[in-house]
């Protein structure tokens, strides 16, 4: 296959139940590498998301568990099917390099295989009411059932398929409406799977995909009076506007994150290196949960960053659709040269460049900093981009849990060391939802529960398992059976 054959340009429509809805304004979409235009979509109005909440919330889901089960593993397969074709999109549109969008591909067919098994599991439990002294012979039962609205679904572009994928496949397995609302960075990937999920038999009331400006039709997927659970992934920022605008309503909300890693002193340190370099720059460092901040202990801290810095060297950043490309561009250029300039202003702080900080347009090679102050603004806020910052810690544990603790942040973390007395200490007290023992903080399988603590998160966990709990609500009945 020729992965650097260019595709044409797609002029989208919206899809509101399945139908094709055009607007007179469009967004126009760039692939940050060569600034084609890649497509546009509809600019969507608060009226077209009104009507797509409207339809949806008119409509009951009766899919037996068996239908929704056979319609999650149809997508899976057509996921795993057309793997390459969505790869394609996912790297014209956002610059993600080919490795890095087949890995997305695979993962989103996790989503919808795990979400398939697990729609045709019961989820009642019984409670026998005998139990105490004024107890009764009866029992209670409880029982799932979907929203009475529909579910407002907004994402992020950094994982175009993945990101939407998390949303709907919990959807559909527990017989919800979704009106999605994906980045106007990245739209195409989302329109492109909403037809995968038509084909594999979602009655299109089920799924409405709205595009366009937040500006001017953001709010209303936050104040529609039919949407009852608003499902977020994206920054801080935009987080806590929900938060506020939202009012009487569920919110769930996945937010940025300034991941550690830490590297104690006993640490193999070839292997560590190792996860700081692949932590920080896959998907082009833009993971909510990349490694942010490594976090190393003096006493080691000149060998390791020897290693990191030759691990770095390595790693082949340029043309996204080139398949022996390690690193893709970030998102757009803006991006690129705000990571710049914090690289920069870190460096007149006192931080050592060792590789990289060389932009070119939207491509930001792996950049490897030493010495970074901790309070300088690259590790200090979230830098959504492949920089590999080394900050020097004492060899005290309780100090490095103390900076690492130190952010408004609170995602993941991952530790290197094999000493159960630091391991104990660190799942204890680090501020954050996930501890990943030699592994990077991004490690997860997409059932697994994910989500953060403090700026990082509110309300319910992501991954399929909890995904479907927040999605639906526990009605219980009880009946005078012994
Ligand atoms: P963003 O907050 O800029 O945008 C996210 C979504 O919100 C987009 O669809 C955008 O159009 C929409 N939006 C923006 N303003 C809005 C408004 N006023 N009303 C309604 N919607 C609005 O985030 P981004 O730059 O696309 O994504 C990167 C961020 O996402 C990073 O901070 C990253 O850490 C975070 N993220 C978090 C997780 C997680 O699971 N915790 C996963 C991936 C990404």
């Amino acid at each position: 296959m020729n992965v650097q054959a260019k595709p044409p340009v797609r002029r989208e429509a919206m899809r509101i139940a399945g139908r094709k809805v055009t607007t007179d304004e469009v967004v126009e979409v760039f692939n940050p590498w060569n600034n084609q235009l890649v497509g546009t979509v509809p600019a969507a109005r608060p009226e077209h998301v009104r009507e797509a909440f409207a339809t949806a919330r008119a409509f009951t889901p009766k899919l037996t568990r068996y239908e929704r089960q056979q319609i999650l593993l149809r997508t899976a397969e057509a996921l795993r099917d057309r793997k390459e074709e969505f790869a394609r999109l996912i790297t014209a549109e956002s610059g993600l390099c080919w490795k890095d969008s087949l890995y997305e591909a695979s993962r989103a067919y996790d989503v919808y295989s795990f979400a398939a098994q697990l729609a045709i599991l019961d989820d009642g439990e019984t409670y026998a009411c005998d139990i105490s002294p004024m107890g009764k012979r009866r029992k209670i039962f409880t029982t799932r059932v979907p929203l009475s609205g529909v579910i407002s679904a907004i994402t992020p572009f950094n994982h175009p398929l993945n990101m939407v994928s998390h949303k709907i496949a919990p959807a559909i397995a527990t017989n919800n409406r979704v009106v999605l609302k994906p980045t106007e960075l990245t739209p195409l990937t989302a329109l492109a799977l909403a037809d995968v999920l038509y084909e594999a038999g979602l009655p299109p009331e089920m799924l409405s995909v709205v595009t366009g400006n937040p500006a001017s039709m953001g709010d209303a997927m936050i104040t529609d009076p039919d949407a009852e659970l608003i499902t977020f992934t994206g920054s801080v920022r935009v987080g806590k506007h929900i938060a506020r605008t939202a009012g009487y309503r569920r919110v769930v909300l996945e937010l940025g994150g300034n991941d550690p890693l830490i590297v104690m002193e006993d640490a193999d340190l070839d292997k560590a290196a190792e996860l700081a370099v692949q932590g920080a720059t896959k998907n082009s460092g833009q993971r909510c949960t990349a490694v942010k901040r490594i976090l190393v202990v003096e006493s080691v801290a000149d060998e390791f960053s020897r290693l990191v810095l030759a691990k770095a060297r390595k790693l082949v950043a340029g043309d996204p659709m080139d398949p022996t490309v390690d690193v893709g561009t970030v998102i757009h250029e803006r991006a690129a040269c705000e990571f710049e300039r914090r690289v920069t202003d870190a460096v007149a702080q006192g931080a050592r460049l060792l590789h990289g900080n060389d932009r070119r347009g939207a491509l930001y090679p792996p950049t490897v900093v030493d010495h970074v102050p901790h309070d300088a603004e690259l590790v200090r806020e979230e830098t959504f981009g492949p920089v590999i910052p080394i900050l020097r810690c004492p060899n005290d544990i309780a100090e490095v849990i103390r900076i690492s603790n130190s952010t408004a942040y609170g995602l993941s973390s991952g530790v290197c060391t094999n000493r159960l007395d630091y391991i104990t200490r660190f799942v204890n007290e680090l501020e954050v939802g996930t501890v990943n023992v030699w592994e990077v903080p991004g490690y997860r399988i997409e059932m697994s529960p994910f989500g953060g603590v403090k700026d990082s998160g509110l309300g319910h966990k992501e991954g399929v398992v909890e995904a479907m709990k927040s999605f639906t609500t526990i009605r219980t009945y009880s009946l005078p059976w012994p």
